[in-house]
């Protein structure tokens, strides 16, 4: 297998894993060498033929598979003949990343820019502004809502973002202007 090494790599195989979940994760993980047929495929690992083509397609959708079809002049008959593109994998983890990176700063923006209230019975949280439309009581339960520190939060996201940026040699934006 000429992706072995790739494939040990844990934070790929999670990558995988969240692409195709755990049905397709048999296809993910096993790469043939040369080009091949999603019945062979099929096959060889013992799963349903429609779980190997979703797995297909999904890799298929992330650069991650190409194919070609193949008409038999006989029967008319169509065959996908499919190559794993895996030397695309480290370039698509780092988009991926990018993009949670700007999530997560997104996300931490939300949270330093709001007050949140919670209901302790029901453990939902309210912004400032629907706390106060609902007069601070909780509108399914009644109980009091009660202010709530974000602090942990920002700090877990603070610690997320730091080490996305480590790995990606982002700098924080303060520093860009
Ligand atoms: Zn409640």
């Amino acid at each position: 297998m000429a992706y072995e090494e790739l494939l040990e790599d844990p934070v790929i195989q999670k990558y995988l894993h969240e692409l195709v979940g755990p049905t397709g994760m048999p296809v993910a993980a096993s790469p043939p060498d040369g080009e091949v047929t999603d019945e062979e495929l099929a096959e060889e690992i013992g799963l349903e033929l429609n779980d190997v083509r979703r797995a297909l397609f999904i890799l298929y959708e992330n650069d991650l598979a190409t194919y070609r079809r193949l008409r038999d002049e006989d029967s008319g008959w169509l065959t996908y003949l499919w190559t794993f593109e895996y030397d695309n994998i480290p370039e698509r983890l780092e988009e991926e990343m990018h993009r949670l990176l700007d999530a997560l700063e997104e996300r931490r923006q939300y949270e330093m820019d709001n007050e949140f209230y919670l209901c302790e019975t029901d453990s939902i949280r309210f912004e400032f502004g629907e706390a106060m439309e609902f007069g601070f009581e909780c509108p399914q339960c009644g109980s009091e809502l009660v202010s709530m520190s974000n602090s942990q939060l920002v700090e877990a996201m603070d610690r997320r973002i730091e080490s996305l940026r480590e790995e990606l040699n982002v700098q924080p934006e303060e520093a860009e202007a």
